[in-house]
């Protein structure tokens, strides 16, 4: 962690401990902050954090409470990192109901201990320990991500280190909209392979040949949305 991110976790544990005890002092403080900087980083989080316990926090200690208790999501979801298609935001999840993996295009690689061990890591604790009942691939429109797939050079050149080699878990979208659509402009191949690497999630690599642990489970039902609110 480096010295700007140690102050600013200082700063948040430092208003945390505070924010329980003056709550007025603080709401003053907060907004002062925000007047002062709409592009401070560090008072945009204490807002946010701030605007959490008051409005959400402290009016629910009931749910907070309980949740404090364990987890038991229905819903184990796969959505872009993109920032404008967070599925908290997108489709209203409440705290405790969906466990996440967000990646670069939504994509869910196949079983691979060596080269994707963070995403089996989560797929195989929602189903075998959490229990999950509910897979939900979330696409969206205007993927950077799945441009990249689409538009990845011929000759096999890369410009970077890590996220040619990612989107390229797509390919077998990629190639089945080349396939099928292929005689149509770029940007309608991109938005058919949206749609395609989402949906493909019915029948992805890890549900047809899952890790010995998750198989063992009995099988989640797995759905598909494609956020359609995200086209901004
Ligand atoms: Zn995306």
């Amino acid at each position: 962690m480096d010295s700007r991110a140690k102050t600013s976790a200082r700063v948040i544990y430092n208003y945390y401990l505070a924010c329980s005890e003056k709550d007025d002092q603080l709401n003053k403080e907060v907004e002062t902050r925000t007047e002062k900087d709409d592009c401070d980083p560090v008072g945009r989080i204490l807002e946010g954090f701030h605007r959490f316990k008051t409005t959400k926090f402290d009016k629910y200690p009931e749910l907070y409470r309980e949740l404090a208790e364990g987890q038991s999501p229905k819903f184990l979801v796969f959505a872009c990192s993109d920032s404008r298609v967070s599925p908290s935001h997108v489709l209203d999840f409440q705290p405790g109901e969906a466990f996440m993996v967000r990646n670069i295009a939504n994509l869910v690689p196949a079983f691979n201990q060596l080269r994707y061990s963070g995403v089996g890591a989560t797929i195989e604790y929602a189903v075998a320990t959490l229990e999950v009942e509910n897979i939900l691939v979330i696409g969206h429109s205007r993927c950077g991500g799945i441009e990249r797939l689409m538009t990845l050079p011929e000759d096999g050149s890369t410009a970077n280190d890590f996220v040619d080699d990612w989107v390229k878990i797509g390919l077998p979208a990629k190639a089945k909209v080349k396939a099928q659509f292929g005689h149509l402009p770029l940007p309608e191949q991109i938005h058919k392979c949206e749609k395609g690497v989402s949906s493909s999630g019915r029948s992805s690599p890890p549900l047809r040949r899952p890790s010995p642990r998750v198989a063992s489970r009995s099988s989640p039902s797995l759905r598909h949305q494609d956020s359609r609110s995200s086209t901004t």
